[in-house]
């Protein structure tokens, strides 16, 4: 790479940042001026993007050359639907492809049209314009739009897609959605146009380096944009109005994601709660199934729990359930599922972990746990404050996700037999190691 591919690149990175902040800024406008701004300049990128596709390829490595109409132009309008479509609703979304494909056929029937004066003797023509010079944008414009209002639809169906695998994970969902969409968008046009062709490979390959590239960008611009720009909201006199500013506040598709996190919740401890445990864990399941990854159950429950709300109160119990949940909270990694199972049980998915991995990361929550009852001045000794867990893997101990969790329950029982205040794995997972023991 040398200065002119860093130039080139430097100068791609600069529109992809301008081009996704010019339209996030119409987007966030939108309570203001409507969405026409929005709309107009998406119509406009079309005719510019069919144009420099066909004419401008920029250097940014010896054997990459990147199209700044494809790259920047087609991945900010996909960022955009998206962002419609989570911030808005999908009415909405509709009204925006519909308008993508009412310009883009209305300007190929008129490109048409006059492509027909220039055929015919009483057109003056500047030097370097030519009917085929005109019908050469003509069928790009016509198929890419009809490619386009294909993938807008695609990117919302990959981006429920991923909501199912990522429920916490916005960015991957976003970059994910994003990413699959232009893939399938270039191998398709690369293939119809190139395949054959000697350079097929390399023409395949810069096109997917600068769409991808672009689609990362625009993911995390995009999720910045979410984190940091809050829904608008407007201060009403009125009470219809104020009614009114409640539904324009949070619009459908973040109003469900976070009535849907409301209801994953458990009110006392933020955990996730039975129901999101009892929908994921198969799906997680199949997720390991499918990639060959091991995957962990930990079930835990706190000792002589009963004794503590008998003793001390119930208040005194929640605040021990609640810091038990504070450490899960901490301790375990993102992919990590951490949920209150019911009572004071606690059930832990460990996607991609072995039983080790989960066995240290009990250790670790063992010694958060009696930190934070410490901090707490509670009227009982700490050391009087324990825990049993179970921890079964796939695939060591079982083969379906039920089974999973009746190894743990199997486990964290024979532990409460065994006296309690400890972690309990598979025989053959301890012989895998001989440096860790049972706790
Ligand atoms: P073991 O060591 O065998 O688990 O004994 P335990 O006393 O913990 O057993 P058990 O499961 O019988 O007791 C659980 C108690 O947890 C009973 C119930 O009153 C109490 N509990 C369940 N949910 C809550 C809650 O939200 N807050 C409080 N404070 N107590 C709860
Ligand atoms: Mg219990
Ligand atoms: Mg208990």
């Amino acid at each position: 790479m040398n200065a002119d591919h860093l130039y080139q690149a430097g100068l791609l990175l600069l529109e992809v940042l301008v081009v996704a902040g010019l339209l996030l800024l119409f987007f966030r406008l939108r309570s203001r001026f409507g969405i026409a701004p929005l709309c107009m300049t998406i119509g406009a990128y079309q005719q510019m993007q069919a144009g420099l596709a066909a004419t401008l390829y920029v250097q940014v490595a010896p054997t990459i050359f990147i199209s700044p109409g494809s790259s920047v132009l087609f991945t900010a309008t996909l960022m955009v639907t998206l962002l419609v479509y989570i911030r808005d609703d999908a009415a909405k979304t509709q009204m925006l492809i519909v308008g993508i494909v009412a310009a883009n056929l209305t300007l190929a029937l008129f490109v048409w049209l006059v492509s027909m004066h220039l055929d015919s003797p009483g057109a003056t023509l500047s030097k370097d314009f030519s009917s085929e010079y005109l019908m050469a944008d003509l069928w790009p414009l016509i198929s890419g739009t009809a490619l386009l209002s294909l993938e807008v639809i695609l990117i919302i169906i990959a981006y429920e897609f991923f909501f199912r695998l990522f429920p916490r994970l916005l960015f991957f969902r976003i970059a994910l959605a994003l990413c699959s969409v232009v893939v399938l968008d270039t191998v398709l046009f690369v293939t119809a146009v190139f395949y054959g062709d000697d350079a097929y490979l390399n023409i395949l390959r810069s096109a997917l380096i600068g769409k991808l590239v672009a689609s990362l960008l625009c993911a995390a611009i995009m999720t910045a944009y979410l984190y940091l720009v809050p829904a608008p909201s407007r201060t009403a006199a009125k009470g219809d109005q104020r009614l009114r500013d409640i539904f324009h506040i949070l619009t459908y598709r973040q109003r469900y994601e976070q009535l849907k996190d409301k209801f994953a919740r458990d009110p006392l401890t933020g955990l996730f709660n039975r129901g999101f445990f009892d929908e994921n864990l198969p799906l997680e399941f199949a997720r390991a199934l499918r990639l060959g990854h091991h995957i962990n159950v930990m079930l835990i429950d706190l000792d002589h729990f009963k004794e503590i709300n008998d003793n001390h109160g119930h208040q005194v119990g929640d605040i021990v359930i609640q810091t038990m949940a504070s450490s899960m909270q901490e301790v375990f990694r993102t992919a990590d599922i951490p949920c209150r199972y019911g009572g004071e049980e606690f059930v832990v998915i460990m996607p991609d972990s072995t039983t080790m991995g989960a066995l240290h990361a009990a250790e670790r929550l063992r010694r958060r746990f009696r930190e934070h009852c410490s901090e707490l001045d509670l009227p009982m000794p700490v050391e009087s404050i324990t825990f049993t867990a179970g921890i079964a893997s796939y695939p060591h101990d079982a083969q379906t996700p039920d089974d999973l969790l009746r190894v743990a329950d199997e486990r964290l029982y024979a532990g409460k037999r065994a006296g309690r205040d400890r972690v309990m794995i598979g025989e053959q997972a301890l012989t895998d190691s001989q440096s860790i023991s049972v706790l």
